[in-house]
């Protein structure tokens, strides 16, 4: 039942790492603080001589750790499983774009964090708001995590001192051919039909919005504006996720590879490390991306699950850029408060291998400087790929393992993992504490291909 082939993988990524290209472990630098541990649940959980954990979470990319701490905050006891090295987590390496999504409309509620039970109510009203936005199960999940994203980015900045960079920068989609331009004006149905504000705007507008794009206005053959889309910077996001979930009492297994699952009879109870260390739960969830597929294969349950590389740039510029994320078909350029600067990206199909290649990071760049020519003199930081969870038909998986008892799992999100995380962790965390999720999830079952 191994699932670990990744030796070849990290003897591969070892000597990029050492050009120093390759930074994915930034966010787990911080030592674990025994301090920070706030609500002792495993220690709990022994005293009641249960040696078990209520969850165990393989992967702690941004599903994991938000499933990990929606389950604490829920009162369960959670242990997760990770090993940032030689599996370096997708939610690092993104751009942290959160697009507009179905809205219901009625009145914003403002939350600035309260009370447990003021949280509670909030959550409960976004869900109900999410199911009336679509009819569709996964516009119905963006709807929800698109809310809830607001609502956490406040929680964890209370909990954790940590600002994610969650804002409302607003999102801008430009057009520079007929093909792009047909395309985007046919989205504009899409986004009347499910209330999402966008505004077609011209070249004078377009100026006005982003003064940095006057080089260029003039190319394009259409641009809209959309005021609901939102970014937040992911490495943040992440060291604020871990740190409360460890405040809230995660027993974290960090620089550990969860090497096989342990099963007793037709039900897994658990996951050995590589090392051999036993990691026992009631329940087992695989959150690792777009290594998932070789976590379900082990244990016979197919999935369609496969890795999608993208790359990405790292400018640093002395003050920031512009506000909008700007797109035009599938790249962008997305600016931080601090002037760094993200440009991205490709989808390739490379296996398991994280690496940039010259090829993918000069095409990138020729893109950057052709919408934003000021770009040819900005210092590039950085570069890096990271590995998305792809699945054959675009659709997550989350749900119960049909064939084994007490295994589930949260993957294969793509392009859109951070962005649906909050609304995964939401949905799953109903799945494992017995509650019926508000979504219904079967177009996401594990087990249909
Ligand atoms: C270049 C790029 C840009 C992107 N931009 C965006 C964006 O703007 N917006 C957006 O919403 N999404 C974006 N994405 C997609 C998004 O990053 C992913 O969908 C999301 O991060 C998936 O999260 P995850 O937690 O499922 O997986 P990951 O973040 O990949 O985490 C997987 C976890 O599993 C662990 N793991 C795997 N195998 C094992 C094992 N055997 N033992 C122990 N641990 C293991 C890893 O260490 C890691 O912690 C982008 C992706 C890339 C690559």
């Amino acid at each position: 039942m191994r699932f670990d082939d990744l030796a070849t993988y990290t003897a591969l990524v070892q000597p990029y790492r050492a050009q120093g290209k390759f930074d994915c472990r930034s966010y787990f630098r911080e030592p674990i603080n025994n301090d920070l541990i706030g609500r002792t649940s495993i220690a709990q959980s022994k005293a009641n001589g249960n040696p078990m954990h209520d969850i165990l979470i393989i992967g702690g990319g941004a599903v994991g750790l938000s499933l990990a701490w929606e389950l604490l905050r829920r009162g369960a006891s959670v242990q997760l499983v990770c090993d940032s090295a030689g599996h370096p987590a997708a939610s690092w390496a993104g751009a942290g774009i959160l697009p507009p999504a179905p809205e219901f409309p009625s009145e914003k509620s403002s939350y600035s964090g309260g009370n447990e039970n003021a949280r509670a109510a909030l959550q409960s009203s976004v869900i109900n708001q999410a199911i009336r936005a679509s009819q569709d199960p996964y516009l119905q999940l963006c709807s929800l995590s698109h809310q809830l994203h607001a609502i956490w980015a406040s929680d964890l900045v209370r909990a954790t001192g940590i600002d994610t960079g969650y804002a409302r920068c607003g999102g801008l989609y430009l057009a520079t051919t007929r093909g792009e331009l047909a395309t985007l004006a046919a989205n504009t149905l899409w986004w009347d039909e499910h209330h999402i504000a966008h505004e077609q705007i011209d070249t004078d507008a377009l100026i006005r919005l982003e003064p940095a794009l006057a080089a260029t206005a003039g190319d394009y053959v259409g641009a809209w504006r959309l005021a609901d889309e939102c970014q937040i910077r992911n490495p943040d996001h992440l060291a604020a996720l871990r740190k409360a979930c460890l405040l809230e009492g995660l027993d974290l297994q960090e620089d550990c590879v969860a090497g096989e699952l342990i099963k007793a009879g037709n039900r897994v109870i658990g996951a050995r490390s590589t090392s051999g260390a036993e990691f026992k739960a009631s329940q087992t969830v695989i959150c690792s991306g777009a290594w998932s597929r070789l976590a379900m294969d082990s244990v016979a349950a197919p999935t369609g699950i496969f890795p999608v590389r993208g790359q990405m740039l790292l400018y640093k510029l002395p003050a920031p850029a512009f506000q909008h994320v700007i797109n035009e078909g599938n790249r962008y350029l997305v600016c931080r408060a601090d002037g760094h600067l993200l440009a991205g990206s490709v989808e390739e199909e490379a296996g398991y291998v994280v690496e940039t290649t010259d090829e993918a990071i000069a095409s990138i760049r020729d893109w950057a400087e052709s919408i934003m020519p000021q770009l040819t003199n900005a210092p590039l930081k950085k570069s890096w790929a990271g590995l998305r969870p792809g699945s054959f038909d675009g659709f997550p998986y989350m749900g119960p393992v049909a064939s084994l008892g007490g295994l589930f799992l949260a993957s294969g999100h793509f392009r859109s993992g951070l962005h649906l995380s909050p609304g995964t962790a939401v949905v799953m965390a109903d799945l494992l504490t017995g509650k019926t999720p508000a979504i219904d999830l079967t177009p996401f079952r594990p087990g249909r291909g």
